[in-house]
């Protein structure tokens, strides 16, 4: 059955063109390269895709969030180098959703649709998994503000038009010192340092940001003084389906290749042994799972309702489904798979398990929540009495 909407529909068929005429082709030469995609921006402009998350009063395409899961899942099928960079942009956007003025929106969201893109700077050499760890501190001027410090590992760091950072304001104060900041490009002593050389999502950009004495105005602060951990973690509750998104469209590739192969490979005859056949169907269970997981996070969300916990399981589901289902197509397709698309595939999965919070500090999201909820089984419900067996 088909629950989406027709006009879902259509945007899933657009987004599958453009990912077959504009993404597919360029994938693995890019990955190889490890060039930045540029043309794709280019490709992507007319239809304001990267304003797919942006509110019509902004002139955004104000798609909901399972619309843009389905366009996500799309890109990522064609290559997540290239998808991510869409997502880090809307990563990016989400925070403004979140705690901006009017003002502060429109001067984030103009760049998004016009073809340029956005970054999200949290992450420091001293802060990862810790986000309370960080040392990138914001000193309040006469004028506003000077932000000192670096960030690392950041995608679209290197070409973003619009950045959020995020800086100590109150650096005693621990995570509730935390603010977050709009920087834009080209600021004096906001640096861009060397492009990561990556094992996966190669034409990704991934880099180091220098800030040096950085002077921004008072009103580049987002919601107030120390609501930085606040948004930080919101937008990535936000944020992490989008990987999820990714990691179907990822897995989804990794089996049709993987079946491509084996109707090449074993031509006219049926296919040797249930061992093999049981591995297909466990990798589309895995897959429709993973993509009914976030679809289902993403009603919770479009329902107003609690997500936090939804959001870490999808990602962390659909990212660990991802490399599983990629690593076991390349075992099924053998020097065949080892040799082909399949390796980009596992190389680009693995990251997705690691960036927006790692797989194990999801884990920790999905068991706090398990813990907190109240008991359902009373120990006395759980093993009957021998008096109450006897009966
Ligand atoms: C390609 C790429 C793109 C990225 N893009 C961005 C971006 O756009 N913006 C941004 O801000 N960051 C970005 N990052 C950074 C990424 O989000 C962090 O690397 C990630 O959150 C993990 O932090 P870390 O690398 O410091 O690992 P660490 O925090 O040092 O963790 C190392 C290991 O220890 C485990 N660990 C740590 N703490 C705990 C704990 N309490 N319990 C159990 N296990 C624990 C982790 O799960 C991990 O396995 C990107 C990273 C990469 C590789």
């Amino acid at each position: 059955m088909n629950i989406l909407t027709q006009e879902q529909t259509e945007i899933q068929k657009a987004a599958k063109d453009f990912t077959a005429q504009h993404i597919i082709p360029k994938a693995a030469e890019y990955d190889k390269s490890g060039a930045f995609h540029a043309f794709l921006l280019e490709a992507a402009k007319p239809s304001k895709i990267f304003g797919m998350a942006i509110p019509k009063s902004f002139g955004g395409l104000e798609y909901s969030p399972l619309t843009q899961a389905l366009v996500l899942e799309e890109w990522g099928y064609g290559c997540c180098g290239m998808a991510t960079t869409l997502a880090a942009s809307i990563l990016s956007m989400e925070s403004v959703m979140l705690a901006g003025t009017d003002a502060q929106k429109k001067q984030f969201y103009t760049p998004m649709l016009n073809g340029k893109i956005g970054a999200f700077g949290l992450t420091e050499p001293s802060a990862g998994s810790d986000v309370g760890g960080g040392k990138t501190t914001a000193v309040k001027t006469a004028e506003g503000y000077t932000i000192h410090g670096s960030k690392c590992w950041i995608t679209n760091g290197g070409i973003a038009e619009v950045f959020i950072i995020f800086a100590q304001t109150d650096p005693k104060a621990g995570v509730k010192g935390i603010s977050a900041f709009i920087m834009e490009r080209g600021t004096p002593g906001f640096t861009v340092g060397q492009e990561e050389d990556k094992l996966g999502l190669r034409s990704s950009n991934t880099v180091f940001l220098g800030l040096h004495d950085v002077k921004i105005p008072a009103s580049a602060l987002l919601g107030k003084e120390g609501d930085g951990m606040k948004i930080a973690m919101q937008t990535l509750d936000l944020a992490r389906p989008a990987i999820g998104a990714l990691a179907v469209g990822l897995a989804q590739r990794a089996l049709d290749e993987c079946v491509a192969h084996m109707h090449e490979r074993f031509p006219g005859k049926p296919f040797p042994g249930q061992a093999l056949q049981f591995k297909l169907a466990d990798m589309r269970i895995q897959i429709e799972a993973a993509r009914q997981v976030l679809h289902h996070m993403m009603a919770l969300r479009e329902a107003g309702k609690p997500f936090s916990e939804e959001s870490a399981m999808s990602k962390t589901y659909a990212t660990d489904v991802a490399m599983n289902v990629a690593a076991t197509a390349m075992r099924l397709m053998g020097s065949a798979g080892y040799t082909s698309n399949v390796g980009k595939l596992m190389r680009d999965a693995k990251v997705m398990q690691i960036y927006e919070g790692t797989n194990q500090i999801q884990r920790l999201v999905v068991a706090r929540a398990v813990l907190a909820r109240p008991k359902v089984i009373a120990p006395k419900d759980a093993a009957p009495t021998e008096k109450a067996m006897a009966k």
